[in-house]
C-alpha cells in the first residue's frame, strides 16, 4: 500500500517536504529549507528520518526556498537521481539556490567571526559548490502535460498563480493494478493579478494537501493602482525619490507592471526607474521568457504595445558602479531587493534617502520580526545599518495587497474547483491560526474530511 511522510511544512509554512512511496520506490515532493525560529532551523542540521540515498526520484512545485532548499543536503547525503520541476522551475532555481548556498556561507563567516558558535572552523548549512552540484540534477518536465516518472509515479503540474512556474502537482500513483491520486497544492497564488495565470484546481483528487499560509484572513481590499500613484506622484512633487525594497522574484516584476500601467494612463510622471539587483533583473528576463506562464491580458499587452514589464525611463543596474550612479538622480524609482531591508544593495539606497523628508519608502510585502523593514513599518525614528543609526525622515508607505499567497476566500474558491470531495484533505504549510481556521471550514463543505498534518506523521494512501 502507498504511504505518504510529512517532512515539512507540517505545523509551520517551512521545510515543504513530503516522502511518497510506493511498489517499494520513493518519491520526495518539494525538498524545502526550514527558515524562521531557531527550533525549525536546527531540523536543516539533523539527518532527515530517511537516507537519501534510498530515494529514487524528487520532484518540486516552485522553486522557492522553502521548497528546495534543502536539495544542496540531499544530494550532499547520498541522493543520486533525478530532480523534476518545469521549465521556469529549473531555470529560477539556478538563480535562487547558490545565492541561498552564498547567504549560509556568510552566515558561518559571520559566526565564526562574532565567535557565536562553540564550533570551529564554523561550517555553512551548504556551499555554493554543493548547490551546483544539486543543480546538476535538475531535469524539466512539461509545464503541463502528463509525465511518468516511474511505473509507480505519473505527476501533472497545473498553474498555481504563485510565482514563475509555480505548480500544484497531481500525483497518479499506480500499485498492483490499482491507482490513487493526490494532489500537492503547492503553494497557491492569487486571482486576477498581474502577469500570471488564475490558480487551476487540479480536476479530481482522491488525497489532497492544501497549504494553509493565510487560511486564517484575507488580504487588504483596495485598489494598488491607486495607492502606488498616490505614493508616486507626492514624492514627484517634492521633488524626492521612492525606493522600493522589493522580493527580486515575483513582486518587483509585479511592481515593474503596474508603474508601466499608470504612465502609460498618464497617472504618474514618467521618472527614471532603476531596478537595482542583479537577481530582480535575471528574474525579470525569466519573467518575459517563460510565455507559457503568461495569463491572457499580458499576452495582449505585449503583443499590442510591447514589454509589459518595459516603463519608459528604466534602468537594469547590473554592475556595482552603475548601482553608486544611482545616487546622483534626484528624483527616482528604486526598485532593489532585499524586501525587508535585511541585506543587499537595497540597504544603500536606504542610509542615502531615508533622512531626507522629500523622498519616500515603500514596502509592499511581509515585514518579519527583527528585521530593517519591520522597524521602518513601525515608526523607527532611526534605522541601524553599516555601523550607524540613519535618520528616518522620508514618507514611509505600506502596501499589503501585493502577496503572492491565496487570502482565505481565494483558497476556498480554489477548494470549489474540485469536482468531488477528496477522501481525505492534509492542512499542510501554515501556522496553527491557519490551519485550524481553514480545516474548520474544509469540515463545513459537504462530505469533506479534513485533518492538520503532524511532522513525521505517516498516512497510508489507499
Ligand atoms: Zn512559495
Amino acid at each position: 500500500m502507498a504511504k505518504l511522510t510529512f517532512l515539512g511544512a507540517a505545523g509551520t509554512v517551512t521545510g515543504s517536504k513530503y516522502l511518497v512511496e510506493a511498489g517499494g520506490k520513493k518519491l520526495l515532493v518539494d525538498c524545502g529549507l526550514f527558515q524562521g525560529e531557531k527550533e525549525l532551523r536546527l531540523r536543516n542540521w539533523a539527518p532527515l528520518p530517511i537516507a537519501p540515498a534510498t530515494i529514487d526520484w524528487a520532484v518540486l512545485t516552485h522553486a522557492h526556498i522553502d521548497h528546495t532548499g534543502y536539495l544542496p543536503r540531499l544530494v550532499s547525503g547520498g541522493f543520486r537521481g533525478p530532480i523534476y520541476a518545469d521549465p521556469a522551475t529549473c531555470e529560477l532555481a539556478r538563480v535562487l539556490l547558490p545565492d541561498s548556498a552564498h547567504i549560509q556561507e556568510e552566515d558561518a563567516e559571520h559566526a565564526e567571526h562574532k565567535g557565536y558558535s562553540k564550533h570551529s572552523p564554523v561550517l555553512p548549512l551548504y556551499t555554493v559548490e554543493e548547490a551546483q552540484e544539486a543543480l546538476t540534477r535538475l531535469r524539466e518536465i512539461p509545464r503541463s502535460d502528463p509525465f511518468r516518472i516511474s511505473p509507480e509515479f505519473s505527476v501533472r503540474g497545473y498553474d498555481a498563480g504563485h510565482i514563475l512556474g509555480s505548480s500544484s502537482l497531481e500525483l497518479t500513483i499506480t500499485e498492483n493494478g490499482r491507482t490513487v491520486t493526490v494532489v500537492f497544492s503547492g503553494d497557491i497564488g492569487r486571482f486576477d493579478q498581474p502577469i500570471l495565470n488564475n490558480p487551476h484546481t487540479p480536476p479530481r483528487a482522491d488525497y489532497l494537501l492544501c497549504e494553509s499560509t493565510y487560511g486564517d484572513r484575507d488580504h487588504p481590499g483596495g485598489s494598488v493602482l491607486d495607492q502606488l500613484a498616490g505614493v508616486v506622484n507626492r514624492v514627484a512633487k517634492r521633488g524626492g525619490s521612492l525606493v522600493i525594497p522589493g522580493f527580486a522574484v515575483g513582486r518587483i516584476q509585479t511592481l515593474l507592471y503596474l508603474l508601466r500601467q499608470l504612465e502609460i494612463a498618464g497617472r504618474i510622471p514618467r521618472l527614471p526607474t532603476y531596478v537595482d539587483s542583479p537577481m530582480a533583473i535575471t528574474a525579470t528576463d525569466l519573467y518575459m521568457e517563460h510565455r507559457e506562464d503568461h495569463n491572457a491580458e499580458f499576452a495582449r499587452i505585449e503583443r499590442e504595445t510591447g514589454d509589459p514589464l518595459d516603463l519608459h525611463d528604466v534602468h537594469m543596474t547590473r554592475s556595482v558602479e552603475e548601482s553608486k550612479q544611482i545616487n546622483r538622480i534626484a528624483s527616482c524609482v528604486i526598485l532593489s531587493a532585499s524586501g525587508m531591508a535585511t541585506g543587499g544593495r537595497v540597504l544603500h539606497h536606504l542610509e542615502q534617502r531615508l533622512p531626507d523628508a522629500r523622498n519616500a519608502v515603500l514596502l509592499v510585502g511581509f515585514q518579519a520580526a527583527g528585521t530593517r523593514g519591520r522597524s521602518l513599518a513601525d515608526g523607527a525614528k532611526t534605522l541601524h545599518m553599516f555601523g550607524t543609526d540613519v535618520p528616518v525622515r522620508a514618507e514611509i508607505v505600506e502596501m499589503h495587497q501585493l502577496s503572492a499567497h491565496a487570502g482565505q476566500s481565494e483558497l476556498l474558491r480554489w477548494l470549489d474547483g474540485f469536482e468531488a470531495p477528496p477522501k481525505l484533505t492534509w492542512l499542510v504549510h501554515g501556522e496553527p491560526p491557519g490551519l485550524n481556521a481553514l480545516a474548520g471550514l474544509v469540515r463545513q463543505r459537504d462530505q469533506w474530511r479534513a485533518e492538520i498534518a503532524r511532522y513525521g506523521q505517516t498516512v497510508d494512501l489507499q
